[in-house]
């Protein structure tokens, strides 16, 4: 039976907060050596401010001295590895972090698999790499070499852009990678282009027949890897839970079971309160910190790039947002607490204040 998405009562990963771990959701930089002709470059991705290395091991002192149990830094840009200083960085963090760190890493894939062989030798926890794949730019032999090399030795995911003008290519992309599942593991998925304003919608262009080849692609892959034994890591080492109500009565669920039973609107969080900057929080390309890259935020709390920012927590956060939006697009935000009560919310809120104080005191 469907459960609409107004009978969601709470929503988030319980884990990470109960746990006190921290997803970072860090935008390094916002440019790219690309221009995919779908991309929001056209409108964001101008800025060729590019932080210096003394400024991002300031940002990561900052976390480190928030005291987390563990930190999953989700590194995306831009394409991130064009930064100079990229490979001193990721041998810093796990110089400080040690075993506490988990890295997952977004790129569009243009280095060569030697790039990210170096980094794996770098890593203290098994590194975590997701690769979009956009046609307008990719080279397909270049990705075949990743799957070979690169997939024994880190968590590795596609996520691949069904970009319309290049249906073709798009569809070879998913033939090779897709007959490689059989020896390799890692995950492979393909996802429709969003567009402005709002990029929470797929491009209206799509047709019934190309909305179905991305599902029966996607299910080849699930099925693909079952039988040959290939399932790979989750890229997504977050388990999301829902309390829902059905038939009046009040149940827990895991992100497993809600696929089947809210199968639409299960990230429509629409008049619940999200409580923003605890378990997770948003680091911009400049070192501003927000409690979500969502349009709904209380705007930057502090400048980690600044020494002494991880004590803006003491005051800001978490802080309770009324979401007006019907679709919560951004995966990292999926783990942020959410409430459909107001008086569950600011207990929530006034408690998790509290416990800081004392942390801090
Ligand atoms: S690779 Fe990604 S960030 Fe770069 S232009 Fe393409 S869509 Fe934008
Ligand atoms: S869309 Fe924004 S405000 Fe709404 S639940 Fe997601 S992160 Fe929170």
């Amino acid at each position: 039976m469907e459960i609409p998405a107004r009978h969601i009562l709470r929503q988030g990963c319980n884990s990470v907060v109960e746990n006190n771990e921290l997803l970072v959701d860090w935008s390094l930089i916002e440019n790219c050596n690309w221009r995919c002709s779908y991309c929001f470059a056209d409108r964001r991705y101008v800025s060729k401010f590019i932080p210096s290395l003394e400024q991002l091991k300031c940002a990561a002192d900052n976390l480190l001295a928030m005291n987390k149990s563990r930190y999953y830094l989700y590194l995306i840009g831009g394409e991130i590895t064009i930064i100079p200083h990229f490979v001193p960085f990721i041998e810093y963090l796990n110089e400080i972090f040690g075993d506490k760190v988990e890295l997952m890493l977004v790129t569009n894939g243009y280095r060569p698999w030697q790039y990210f062989d170096n980094l794996i030798a770098l890593s203290r926890n098994k590194l975590n790499i997701t690769i979009s794949i956009h046609s307008e730019f990719v080279k397909l032999d270049r990705l075949v070499s990743i799957v070979e090399n690169i997939s024994p030795k880190a968590t590795l995911s596609f996520g691949l852009l069904y970009h319309l003008g290049k249906k073709a290519y798009v569809k070879e992309i998913f033939s090779v990678l897709s007959e490689m599942k059989k020896n390799y593991r890692f995950g492979l998925s393909i996802a429709p282009v969003l567009v402005p304003p709002s990029y929470t919608e797929a491009d209206p262009n799509y047709t019934a027949e190309d909305h179905t080849w991305m599902k029966k692609g996607n299910k080849t892959c699930k099925l693909l890897e079952k039988i040959s034994g290939t399932e790979p890591d989750s890229v997504w080492p977050f388990t999301l839970n829902y309390d829902v109500l059905e038939d009046g009565v009040e149940r827990s669920l895991t992100s497993a079971a809600m696929t089947d039973k809210l199968t639409e609107g299960y990230l429509n969080f629409k008049d619940m309160y999200c409580c923003q900057g605890i378990g997770y929080f948003y680091l911009s390309h400049t070192g501003e910190c927000r409690g979500s890259r969502c349009p709904i935020n209380i705007g930057p709390v502090a400048n980690f790039f600044e020494p002494g920012a991880q004590l803006y927590q003491v005051k800001k956060f978490p802080v309770a947002m009324k979401c007006q939006l019907d679709n919560c697009v951004c995966a990292p935000h999926h783990i942020l607490p959410k409430f459909r009560d107001l008086r569950e919310t600011l207990a929530f809120v006034r408690n998790a204040h509290k416990k800081i104080a004392m942390e801090h005191s």
